[in-house]
């Protein structure tokens, strides 16, 4: 069992990354190799202290420099589910399980709302992991949602099983193929059924009949990651120490409010790899 997990490969889990590290911990730490499409899409950073004027290109590139040199590896895996057990976490990472005494979710703020009917059918036909339950859709006719080309080899590991996929890229130029994939300009806009999904409420006006839809996005909402965890307005709420309502469980940056700030961020997964380091040693 892992001393913590990190959710989240931006500023503040980078931070509380390096600071775990620093202070000998075994973790684990998902996320993806390019950090963060917020730190890497900024063009000019000027509230940054130290770096005045930097491209966000230029900050990642100080970053990875960092993690690198502290010989910290980012697992390459997406969340899909956190459950609580009394004295540690079982985490869900592409269809694989990871146990730890705590967690830090620095997962930062998911711009998309979910699709209306998506929390609802979600295990009933709503999936977040193709690795997971793919298997369950051989043969059948299923959609897939993305906001990033990084998922598609995994439409194309669907196309394999699916009988049909309907493939719906929110990005230009997608590239996912496959004689059985139909790249969709259409958006769905519900999710709807009776026990599972049965149909997709398309922008057109179209309905689109499907057994499952593949949702693919780069982060997850924290209500849908770890349902017990107190939020307010969509933000975890946390006290001082970054310390959650669940004993053990950390938050950090963007993820528990506003200001979205790369300091705050930094600033926070300090705090909270700190607030870990204590939690671990009272409760060893
Ligand atoms: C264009 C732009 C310009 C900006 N300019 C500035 C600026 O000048 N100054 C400033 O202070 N701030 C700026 N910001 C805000 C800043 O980018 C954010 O405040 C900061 O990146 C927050 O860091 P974070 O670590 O909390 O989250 P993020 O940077 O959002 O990183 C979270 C990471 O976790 C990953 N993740 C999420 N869920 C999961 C999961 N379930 N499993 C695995 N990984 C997951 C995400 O994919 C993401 O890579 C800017 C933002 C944008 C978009």
């Amino acid at each position: 069992m892992y001393d913590t997990i990190i959710i989240g490969s931006g500023p503040a889990g980078l931070s509380a990354a390096l600071n775990l590290k620093i202070h000998n911990r075994d973790f684990v730490w998902f996320g993806s190799a390019d950090m963060s499409d917020k730190v890497r899409k900024a063009h000019e950073i000027n509230n940054y202290p130290g770096f005045a004027g930097v491209s966000g290109m230029e900050l990642f590139a100080g970053f990875d420099t960092h993690r690198e040199q502290m010989g910290i590896a980012i697992t390459e895996k997406t969340v899909t589910n956190i459950m609580h057990a009394s004295d540690h976490y079982m985490v869900l990472a592409d269809n694989e399980m990871y146990e730890a005494k705590t967690i830090a979710v620095c997962t930062g703020v998911v711009n998309a709302m979910p699709l209306p009917g998506e929390t609802e059918f979600l295990g009933r036909g709503v999936s977040y992991c193709a690795t997971c339950d793919g298997n369950f859709y051989k043969g059948k006719r299923i959609a897939v949602y993305s906001n990033a080309p990084k998922y598609e080899h995994e439409v194309e590991f669907l196309a394999d099983l699916a009988e049909h996929v309907t493939f719906f890229a929110a990005y230009p130029n997608p590239g996912a193929a496959g004689s059985n994939v139909e790249h969709c300009t259409d958006f769905p806009v519900k999710i709807e059924g009776g026990m599972k999904v049965e149909r997709l409420l398309l922008k057109s006006g179209e309905t689109l009949g499907v057994d499952g839809i593949f949702i693919l996005r780069n982060a997850i909402a924290p209500a849908t990651l770890l349902p017990k965890l107190a939020l307010e307005e969509g933000h975890i709420v946390v006290d001082r120490q970054m310390s959650t309502n669940l004993p053990g469980c950390f938050a950090a940056g963007d993820c528990t409010g506003r200001p979205y700030q790369y300091a705050k961020a930094v600033g926070e997964g300090n705090v909270a790899a700190h607030a870990i380091l204590s939690f671990l040693e009272s409760n060893s």
